[in-house]
């Protein structure tokens, strides 16, 4: 099967879907009872690497106090999940920015390509240890559109970054940028920029909740992995104030294709 759904700024958002839910309350009570779902979350992702320090740092007090082997051991442990809490600060921080800009659109005219080569040689080392290999098909010249290149360059980033995560060891990660005559969606012409990769895809059901805060298709997998949970909601709320989409296609199995496609529009 080959499933593809759209999220856009207009329609179809996880966020959207999960409101539906909730049709005989108010939309300020849908708010709360999202913020407080939220905050709930947060508070248990940081909670489980705390709670690993805590019992990390008590054992290297204890039983671990002259083993020298397992105090090494340990320390490295603890620096994984210090560095989890890290990026989750961080995602956090990014995603509350982002969210706070989205009415205001961006205004300068910015070139996709170098955006793009940057993002490559940046994921390089991750792609290398994982054994993965990026191949970008770019063309020579420069492809415009409107936008907020360090935005931009976030989006890029994290969809490179996840199919190099969940891509499998061997394969390859393919970017391509084309030019699509009239988007049916945006109604007009635009540019998309599509991340590939040969991993073992995702399930249908869960492509419609993808970009929702925190939603992973696999909470072990994302957590061994380093995931945070928020890239794709950070990918969502950018390309929502580009006035672009971002389209998922899938095939579980065969692998994964996340398409940006943002309007071609004038400065
Ligand atoms: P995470 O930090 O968990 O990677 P994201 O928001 O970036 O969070 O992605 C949400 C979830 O979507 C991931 O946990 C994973 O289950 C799934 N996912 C994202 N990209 C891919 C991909 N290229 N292939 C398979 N699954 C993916």
């Amino acid at each position: 099967t080959h499933l593809a759904v759209t999220i856009t700024a207009l329609d179809l958002t996880g966020e959207r879907l999960a409101m539906a839910a909730f049709e005989d309350v108010t939309p300020l009570e849908q708010a709360g009872a999202m913020r407080r779902d939220f905050v709930a979350n947060v508070s248990h992702e940081l909670r489980t690497p705390l709670t690993a320090l805590i019992g990390f740092i008590e054992t290297l007090r204890g039983p671990a106090r002259d083993d020298a082997a397992a105090r090494d051991r340990f320390l490295a442990v603890m620096e994984r999940e210090a560095g989890r809490m890290i990026r989750l600060v961080g995602d956090l921080l990014s995603l509350s920015r982002v969210e706070s800009m989205e009415r205001s659109r961006p205004s300068s005219r910015v070139d996709l390509i170098p955006i793009l080569r940057t993002v490559v040689s940046a994921q390089s080392e991750l792609a290398q240890s994982a054994q993965v290999t990026i191949r970008a098909d770019l063309p020579d010249g420069s492809v415009w559109v409107v936008g907020d290149a360090d935005q931009l360059t976030q989006v890029f980033h994290n969809l490179v970054e996840n199919a190099v995560k969940y891509g499998g060891s061997g394969g390859e990660v393919r970017i391509e940028i084309g030019r699509i005559e009239r988007d049916p969606i945006l109604r007009g012409p635009a540019i998309s920029v599509s991340v590939s990769d040969r991993g073992e895809g995702i399930d249908p059901i869960h492509i419609p909740r993808l970009t929702e805060r925190f939603y992973r298709v696999d909470t072990h997998r994302s957590r061994e992995k380093g995931g945070t949970g928020l890239g794709l909601a950070i990918v969502k709320h950018i390309v929502n104030r580009h006035r672009g989409r971002l389209r998922i296609d899938s095939a579980p199995g065969k692998g994964s294709r996340f398409t940006v496609i943002l309007p071609e529009q004038m400065v």
